[in-house]
Formats: C-alpha cells, sequence, structure tokens
C-alpha cells in the first residue's frame, strides 16, 4: 500500500456574530482538514490545529513540504513516517506550524490504519477504557460591549449552558484582572453552588495579575484556571501551582514529548491539556500521554476545530487508561465549544449531533465505533467551503 496523494481542505465562513478572547476579535471561522490518499482506494482524514491565515501557510507545509516526503511510502508505517518528517523538519521548528502540519498528516494515517484493520482507532490503541464520555460546555467569550453587558450575558449563558446538560461550563477571561474577577462571580451565580466552572485567561496575566484573579477563582471555588501566564513561563506557572488552590491547568500551546517533558519536569500544572491537532497528531499525542501519566499529571485533551478534530479525541479519550484509577476513578471530559460552528455540525456524513447526545444522556458523548475515526466528512461539503 502506497501513499498516493495530500490534500489540505482549508474551510472558511463568516461567523453569524464576532466573538473574541483575550488576545484578538474574530469574525470568521477556519478548519484545516488533510486528506491522504492511497493506491488502495482508502482513504485518511486527519486536522491540522492553526485558525486563519496559519491554516493558509500550514496548508502549504502540508502540501509543499511534507507530501513529497511521503508520497510513495506505506501509509501503515506512521511511526516511520513521522520520524522521518520530524528529523527532516527538526532544523526548521521543532515547534508551532511545522508540527500543526505533521499532526493533520498523523492523525490521517490512523484514519487509514484503522480503515484497513477495520477497526476504530482507539482499539487500535488498546481498547476502550469507557465508551462515552462526559462533555464540558464552554461559551462566554468577549465581545465589544460594556463590563455591565458581559456581566449580564456571562451569568445568562453560564446557566444555559448547565441547562443544556454540560456537566461542567468554561468562561473566558480577559477584560483586565479585576473585570476579570466580577466575570467569575457572575459565572459562579449564574449556575449556582454546586456546578464546575472553569476560567481560560489565554496566557494575558503576569504573574502577580495570575495570583490576583487566581485568589477570586478560589473563593469561587473554581475547578481550574487555564493558561494564566505564558505558555514559556515555567516558572511561573509553578509558583502559581504551589500558591494557589485551584487547579493550574495548560499546555495546548505545547509541542511534542520534549516540549512536554519541560513542562512536565516543572510541576506546573495540575491538569495537562494536550492539543492532538498541534502537538505532532496522535503518535506523539500517545508518548505525551505517558509522559503525562508517568508524572500522575491527569490529561484533558484540548479540542478545537471541525468534527474530525472532534471524533480524533472522542477515539483517544475512549483509550485513556483512568489515573490513578479505583471505583470510582477521576475521569477525563471531552471539551466543546457552545457557540456556532458548522464545520463541527455539518461536516460529516453522519452527524455526531453531540449537543443533542448531552441533552439526552446527562452530560454523556458516545465514541465513534466505526473504522478509523469513525466518521466521514461530506465530500460537496467539504467542497462548498473550501477556498484552496
Ligand atoms: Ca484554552
Amino acid at each position: 500500500m502506497k501513499i498516493t496523494k495530500v490534500i489540505s481542505h482549508v474551510l472558511k465562513c463568516d461567523m453569524p456574530q464576532e466573538l473574541g478572547y483575550s488576545q484578538q476579535f474574530y469574525t470568521r471561522r477556519t478548519a484545516h482538514i488533510v486528506e491522504v490518499q492511497t493506491d488502495e482506494g482508502v482513504t485518511g482524514w486527519g486536522e491540522c490545529f492553526g485558525p486563519g491565515n496559519v491554516a493558509r501557510a500550514n496548508k502549504a507545509i502540508v502540501e509543499s513540504v511534507i507530501q513529497p516526503m511521503i508520497l510513495g511510502a506505506d501509509p501503515m508505517d506512521r511511526d516511520v513516517i513521522w520520524h522521518n518528517v520530524y528529523n527532516l523538519l527538526r532544523d526548521h521548528g521543532q515547534k508551532g506550524m511545522p508540527l500543526q502540519s505533521l499532526s493533520g498528516v498523523d492523525i490521517a494515517l490512523w484514519d487509514i490504519a484503522g480503515k484497513v484493520a477495520g477497526l476504530p482507532i482507539h482499539k487500535l490503541i488498546g481498547g476502550a477504557h469507557r465508551t462515552r464520555v462526559k462533555a464540558y460546555g464552554y461559551g462566554m467569550m468577549l465581545k465589544r460591549e460594556s463590563l455591565e453587558d458581559h456581566l449580564a450575558r456571562f451569568k445568562d449563558e453560564a446557566a444555559k449552558i448547565r441547562d443544556m446538560g454540560f456537566v461542567a461550563t468554561k468562561m473566558k477571561l480577559g477584560l483586565g484582572p479585576k473585570q476579570d474577577v466580577k466575570l467569575a462571580q457572575a459565572v459562579r451565580a449564574g449556575v449556582g453552588g454546586d456546578f464546575k466552572f472553569m476560567a481560560d485567561a489565554n496566557h494575558c496575566y503576569t504573574t502577580s495579575d495570575a495570583f490576583y484573579v487566581g485568589r477570586a477563582l478560589d473563593e469561587l471555588d473554581a475547578y481550574w484556571f487555564e493558561e494564566p501566564v505564558a505558555p514559556e513561563d515555567h516558572d511561573g506557572y509553578r509558583e502559581l501551582r504551589a500558591g494557589l488552590n485551584v487547579n493550574i491547568s495548560g499546555g495546548e500551546a505545547e509541542f511534542n514529548r520534549w516540549g512536554w517533558r519541560a513542562i512536565l519536569e516543572n510541576r506546573g500544572l495540575d491538569i495537562a491539556q494536550p492539543e492532538v491537532c498541534a502537538l505532532g497528531g496522535i503518535s506523539e499525542y500517545l508518548r505525551v500521554l505517558a509522559l503525562c501519566h508517568a508524572h500522575f499529571t491527569p490529561v484533558i485533551n484540548h479540542v478545537w476545530g471541525s468534527a474530525i478534530a472532534v471524533a480524533t479525541n472522542l477515539q483517544l479519550l475512549a483509550a485513556m487508561p483512568a489515573l490513578p484509577g479505583g471505583l470510582n476513578p477521576w475521569e477525563p471530559l471531552l471539551e466543546f465549544d457552545t457557540t456556532e460552528n458548522i464545520f463541527r455540525d455539518n461536516l460529516l456524513t453522519e452527524p455526531m449531533a453531540i449537543q443533542q447526545q448531552v441533552k439526552a444522556s446527562a452530560g454523556f458523548v458516545a465514541v465513534p465505533n466505526g473504522p478509523g475515526l469513525g466518521v466521514e466528512p461530506d465530500i460537496d461539503f467539504l467542497n462548498k467551503y473550501s477556498v484552496n
């Protein structure tokens, strides 16, 4: 079996409303789907993390840099392919866009392997530790509106996400430390006393501002404080984890086993959030997961993007062993973006209908059981939104 073609489908659409987080506002949604074709008619699908023009640049890396390295290779040799590509790209970027690009290709090769074996990816990894996963819903994005409008909307939206059936909810931070504390108070008021909520700073604080907000999150009994400081600031992470009660989470902007080794050895994370579509694909995710568990750091995957990314993560969450295990073990969650996303809801020939599952099953989402990722994109939909 040989790889005959690698295609990047960069999808783009206007969003119904502008949304923001601590770094920027955005009005367009992008997804970067990778298709790997073979001489035996088996096609694999993957996804690369990276929005907007980053996706356009990653398309060039996938098609013009990685494709020539892997044409003619046996797609079943995915770990050999991973190391060949990584070694050739090492001098040009051990993190960032080359790894995002390799991730989409690697996921597509796992999809092919599953289709050849007639097994879902979680079976190739070693089986399902769980056949369904509880989902948390994030929303409460920033807008160009007053603090008062933010407070009313966050309180309302937090209650709505709880009522949709999600088991926890996550808000954005980023208006400024004092305002952000008020936002978190509004979310706690919206969800009530016993419901889990998390707060995501997208690395906008200095360490001292993060302590200020973190102490308020402690008082509000927030479940985790995500990316409080810059991903490069390992010392800041360690100091925050040592000084706050709230769980410190992060890692979505970290890449490969060597990057993860450094943040884990620094003891700055209570919860690790690896992004499989960025850090190097499923092959590298499994090594990062082993590293996290070797450091007894629980993992809740970062999930962003289209239905391909969601299906990939469901396969991985199924195959993740409990840490440390027990009759009622700590369980991972599926991250789910509650804002409108047609590339997640309308991309597949058979949609996963996650919101409906969450509503009907007390927050649980079923792991796809078909071969490979267990999902197939609708080619007409891909072509309609592709900006290739
Ligand atoms: Ca995040």
